[in-house]
């Protein structure tokens, strides 16, 4: 027993390994990935309560040439740890730039605004407001063609630099949305603060709207958003049910499988086409 913790702490066993190797070859992958073009994104589109496309949330995906698909969830703490989630999400940027410009000179009604998920570096980072308003200037589409998707973790380690940032991004014209609201840990004095167009209400919630189960989360989460002034929109919007339960609780915009999948840039322009109204 004595050596019980001595023991324990030289155990090393054949998985610890097989993880770490995992997250070095992960590590090693992503640092050529960008130029060897194994990233793309593809666009979930979002619909108002009267079934109108509003936009779509640009979502990133990584073929690894061994792995194959590599699930954002894994890859994007990766590229943070490890600083390459400037050059990534600079390049996410660009690439959203480039098919809204695209999609303009087509003509192709594409609802106005493609939303970005924005990690909490980025927004750290003294250079992003300048780099970012510069790409949209390069590529010639207005900013408010943006809605910048933040994390309540962007606001967790410095309040006040985090707030001037947001109020510089919205000032340029960007649109600004709080992602997956109601998992993190901000107060509501806070939320009054910030310059937020939108609110996004994590699936959680969502799923928990069930046939005969009325979650109160959800409908309070719905008013804190309209109260404020803020557009609300659900994720993760699986069932015609919960589609129907979120426009009593008067939500504004819906997104989900129930609408439809992420989606390649030519089938998101073909889906758009067919619910031009
Ligand atoms: P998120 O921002 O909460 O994105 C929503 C996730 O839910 C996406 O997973 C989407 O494919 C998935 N989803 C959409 N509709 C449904 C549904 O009806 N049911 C269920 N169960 N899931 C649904 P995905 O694409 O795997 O992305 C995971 C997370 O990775 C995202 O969560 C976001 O935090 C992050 N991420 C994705 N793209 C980027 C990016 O370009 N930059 C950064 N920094 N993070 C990104
Ligand atoms: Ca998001
Ligand atoms: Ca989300
Ligand atoms: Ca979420």
């Amino acid at each position: 027993a004595k050596s019980a913790g001595r023991n324990a702490a030289r155990l090393f066993l054949p998985h610890m390994q097989r993880d770490a190797d995992a997250r070095l070859e992960l590590e090693r992958g992503l640092r050529t990935a960008l130029e060897r073009q194994e990233f793309s994104l593809r666009f979930q589109p979002q619909v108002d309560m009267r079934g109108r496309p509003v936009g779509a949330e640009a979502l990133l995906r990584w073929k690894h040439p061994r792995l194959g698909e590599v699930s954002p969830a894994t890859f994007i703490p990766v590229a943070e740890e490890t600083g390459l989630i400037h050059a990534l999400g600079a390049w996410v940027i660009a690439e959203v730039c480039n098919h809204v410009r695209e999609w303009r000179r087509l003509g192709m009604d594409f609802g106005g605004r493609i939303a970005v998920n924005v990690s909490p570096w980025q927004i750290a980072h003294p250079q992003f407001v300048p780099n970012i308003e510069a790409q949209v200037k390069a590529a010639g589409i207005e900013p408010s063609a943006l809605t910048l998707e933040l994390t309540e973790s962007a606001l967790l380690n410095d309040f006040d630099t985090a707030l001037r940032t947001l109020h510089q991004l919205s000032a340029i014209g960007f649109r600004l949305a709080l992602d997956d609201f109601g998992t993190g840990y901000s107060s509501l004095a806070y939320l009054q603060q910030l310059p937020l167009d939108e609110l996004k209400i994590d699936r959680t919630f969502i799923s928990a709207l069930q046939p005969a189960i009325t979650d109160p989360l959800a409908g309070f989460i719905v008013d804190i958003g309209r109260r404020l002034g803020m557009t609300t929109i659900a994720e993760g919007v699986e069932t015609r049910q919960q589609r129907i339960m979120l426009e009593t609780l008067g939500c504004d915009i819906v997104q989900g499988y129930f609408i439809s999948l992420p989606l390649t840039a030519d089938d998101f322009q073909r889906w758009m086409t067919r619910h031009a109204t």
